[in-house]
């Protein structure tokens, strides 16, 4: 048999699994990529910039011993970084780039674009003395990482996390974005990482703010004519991490003086790490030069957690609390409330305050109540799985037809009319949309929803569709 970089690759993989837990190997292993194998060179493709430090940090060394056990001593490892391009509008493209020199598994040398730092931007301002300032971190202490349970839905943003807290500014998650919904944990995340860093390291500023204050402080400044003062103290920050981004959109001012304070701390190697609700390709009025600052780093998303993880939340929660609870009240409450940790915690709090103000027992009879109560408030807003078999229902096929790479004009009308309604009807990004109908990227959903816009000003059958699927949907 001959070897190619496929059969080399597989052998090393053998071994790997051999040594490392399932998860691990699932997380960081399986994505891999052979691409190609020259003289004693291996390259393979990694998904991201992120992945690769991952790898080098705590793989290199099982890396080394199984490719050399395959290849002999002068085993050489390649990596080719596929970039993200979820959340970019480029087209994707490859790069290679040096393994670090710490490992001996050496490859070739090409240069990075990502941590491309603008060199015409100078600090505008300059800081008179003002570094003994002891500013007040605003953490809470009870957002920790140990409380911050992990799943699928979080792997990466918690993963990126510890590894910015373990090297603030010294990763190149910077910025670090944690994107996702409402109640999935980025401000819990956001302060971990803040707490973990005064941990490790007590004589760095770090400062938590929401951009909502953020912008009434800014806006003050301006009123009392101490603008300068405003932007000198954030200049002076060693972690500056910034809640809900997304409010700042719209808001020009604010922008303009955020991205002076974000060029200052970026070019001095101090992190930024930032929360929104939304991908950067998915926020409106945000200042372009703005929106590519944020693309800068990682962009991880918090999703929305699994069954297992949600029962691990509920546990913990309760263990906390030092409150016992049966089993099957726990798994009916995670069964039940899917979307938001937030009102998962609710349930739960609901539920035992019910229990110890009226001496009930906690029972599943008082669990239904109660979770009735927190998802009749939430039903709303209806999945995308609903809208799929809406359109797919009106339309008379299956959402497997729906969702296939087809090109059959009827059935791409109907799963860029289910993407219209996901754009319309759910707070999903444009990415997830396309990833849950039919695996398709944030482009094809965009350009899904502009066609289906206009469509329904020039064709008359179409409108018709538009309409009735809306009927059925508010329905
Ligand atoms: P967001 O800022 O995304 O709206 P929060 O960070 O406020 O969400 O989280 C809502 C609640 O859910 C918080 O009480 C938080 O502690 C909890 N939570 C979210 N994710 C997790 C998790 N993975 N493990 C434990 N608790 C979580
Ligand atoms: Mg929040």
């Amino acid at each position: 048999m001959s070897v190619t970089a496929q059969s080399v690759w597989n052998n090393c993989l053998e071994f790997i699994k051999d040594n490392i837990q399932p998860q691990a190997y699932k997380t960081w292993f399986e994505p891999i990529v052979a691409v190609k194998l020259t003289d004693n060179a291996l390259s393979i493709q990694v998904p991201s910039k992120f992945f690769y430090e991952w790898l080098e940090e705590h793989y290199v060394k099982i890396l080394k011993v199984s490719l050399t056990k395959e290849l002999g001593e002068k085993a050489k490892l390649v990596y080719i970084i596929k970039m993200e391009n979820t959340y970019g509008n480029k087209q994707p493209f490859t790069e290679k780039i040096p393994s670090s020199n710490r490992s001996a598994v050496k490859s070739q040398e090409v240069d990075i674009p990502l941590n491309n730092k603008n060199p015409e931007l100078r600090n505008p301002f300059v800081i008179p003395g003002i570094r003994n300032v002891k500013i007040e971190s605003q953490l809470n202490p009870n957002y920790s990482f140990e409380n911050f349970l992990e799943g699928d839905s979080n792997r990466l943003a918690r993963s990126a996390g510890l590894a910015v807290a373990s090297k603030p500014g010294g990763t190149s998650f910077n910025p670090l974005l944690i994107f996702g919904g409402v109640g999935l944990g980025k401000t819990h995340l956001a302060h971990a990482i803040g707490v973990d860093i005064k941990d490790k390291y007590p004589e760095k500023t770090v400062l938590y703010i929401s951009a909502e204050k953020f912008t009434q402080q800014y806006i003050d400044s301006v009123k009392k004519n101490n603008r300068n003062d405003f932007i000198h103290f954030y200049q002076i920050i060693d972690v500056l991490i910034i809640d809900d981004v997304q409010f700042l959109s719209g808001k020009t001012g604010t922008q303009d003086v955020f991205f002076h304070i974000f060029n200052h701390l970026h070019q001095n190697g101090k992190q930024v790490i930032l929360t929104s609700d939304k991908a950067p390709v998915d926020m409106q009025d945000i200042e372009q030069r703005l929106l590519s600052r944020f693309k800068w780093g990682l962009s991880a998303e918090l999703q929305t957690p699994d069954f297992e993880t949600r029962v691990s939340i509920l546990k913990n929660k309760l263990y906390r609390d030092g409150v016992e609870m049966p089993n099957d009240i726990i798994e009916y409450i995670a069964k039940n409330i899917k979307t938001n940790v937030r009102e998962l915690e609710g349930a739960i709090i609901s539920l035992i305050a019910q229990s110890s103000f009226n001496k009930k027992e906690i029972n599943i009879d008082l669990a239904r109540i109660i979770v009735e109560k927190f998802v009749k408030n939430t039903k709303r807003e209806v999945s995308i799985d609903y809208i799929q078999k809406v359109v797919s229902d009106y339309f008379q096929m299956d959402i497997d037809t729906l969702q296939s790479k087809t090109r059959k004009r009827h059935i791409v009308q109907a799963r860029q009319l289910a993407m219209f309604f996901a754009k319309k009807f759910t707070k999903a990004s444009l990415a997830s949309i396309g990833s849950q109908i039919g695996k398709r990227d944030h482009a094809t959903v965009l350009h899904a929803c502009k066609t289906v816009d206009n469509l329904t000003s020039t064709d008359k059958q179409f409108k018709k569709y538009v309409e009735d699927i809306t009927k059925k949907l508010s329905v």
